[in-house]
């Protein structure tokens, strides 16, 4: 069995949501490539051939496949997918984008956000926004699978694998017009170690601003909101944590001014510690909170930052 991984990165490095991916695919198999789409993404190539357990990486470079467009990431998979059993990618906006295209193509049943491999054809996902796990098991003799990233251990450096080019595809009906990169000196919300979330308590986008982010520089941290903060125009919506946002699951989750309801708690339940402060003893996060602190924020924050010093 051959397992093709379409990694993730940001045209420069490759996100250790590219790394957990492999651990996934080596647990189907030790036969397993990566490939690369990009533009002069040749550096990317040689640091994912790098990570250990890969056997074989492929560079398909070119305009059309610079910005993740599923119909050019398609087009490049589709004549490689003859060699490989499973293609595997993370659970992240491009492979939940590209993924679908590619399985329909294949004409089999995408199989998503999978947070265990229990054997070559059958996998653990969550459903109802994380409140239950479900057992699928696959007929399909080519599977297309997306990997829920902090489900799995990021695979360790220390491969030596070769790096070969492929024909990048085209897409012909499909332009790539502009994007908004939100810059930032914090970490990805997405790989971040201590994450500080705040919700509707905060009340406005100066308040948000105000309270966030000089705890988040305290901490080192990346700041994270509910979907009311960001429905409200508080925090910018890819702060979103939750089942229509990100799915974290860092060290330390601080959400303040939250309530804990159930699409919140799906993206963020599995943190390993979860901190929250809120007003209302009888907010349903202090059921998963390792660390509850009944207070207004107002006074909690600041004496939180004065702790730290
Ligand atoms: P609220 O529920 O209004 O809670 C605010 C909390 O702040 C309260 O518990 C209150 O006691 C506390 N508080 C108020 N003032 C203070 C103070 N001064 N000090 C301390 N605490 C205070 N939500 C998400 O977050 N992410 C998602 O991805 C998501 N996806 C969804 C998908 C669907 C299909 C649906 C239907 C909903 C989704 N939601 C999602 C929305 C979710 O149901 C909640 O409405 C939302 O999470 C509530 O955000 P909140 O906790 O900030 O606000």
């Amino acid at each position: 069995m051959a397992v093709l991984v379409i990694a993730d990165h940001d045209g420069s490095v490759v996100r250790d949501t590219t790394h957990k991916t492999v651990t996934a695919a080596l647990a189907l198999s030790s036969d397993v490539d990566v490939l690369v789409l990009g533009k002069n993404a040749k550096a990317v190539a040689d640091a994912a051939a790098k990570i250990s357990g890969v056997r074989k990486v492929l560079l398909a470079e070119g305009d059309a496949v610079a910005h993740g467009l599923a119909e050019a990431v398609e087009a490049t998979v589709l004549p490689l997918a003859a060699g490989y059993d499973a293609i595997l990618t993370p659970a992240n906006t491009d492979g939940k984008n590209f993924a679908p295209r590619i399985a329909a193509k294949l004409d089999t049943a995408p199989i998503s956000d999978i947070v265990e491999v229990v054997s070559a054809d059958t996998f653990v996902r969550p459903i109802y926004a994380g409140n239950a796990l479900e057992t699928v098991q696959s007929a399909d003799a080519k599977k297309v699978i997306t990997v829920r990233p902090t489900a799995f251990a990021a695979a360790a450096e220390g491969g030596s694998a070769s790096v070969e080019s492929v024909a990048a595809g085209e897409a012909p009906k499909t332009a790539f017009v502009s994007e908004e990169m939100v810059k930032s000196d914090r970490p990805e919300l997405g790989a971040a170690k201590i994450i500080v979330s705040g919700g509707r308590a905060l009340g406005s986008a100066e308040e948000f601003h105000a309270v966030m982010e000089p705890l988040a520089d305290k901490l080192g941290a990346a700041i994270g909101a509910s979907r009311a903060a960001v429905d409200a125009g508080y925090a910018p919506n890819d702060y979103q944590v939750g089942q229509t946002g990100k799915v974290v699951a860092p060290a330390l989750y601080i959400a303040i001014g939250i309530s804990g309801a159930i699409q919140h708690l799906a993206g963020m339940k599995d943190s390993k510690v979860i901190v929250a402060i809120n007003k209302d003893a009888d907010a349903p996060i202090f059921q998963i909170a390792d660390y509850g602190l009944v207070a207004d924020y107002k006074t909690a924050v600041p004496e939180l930052m004065a702790a730290l010093g």
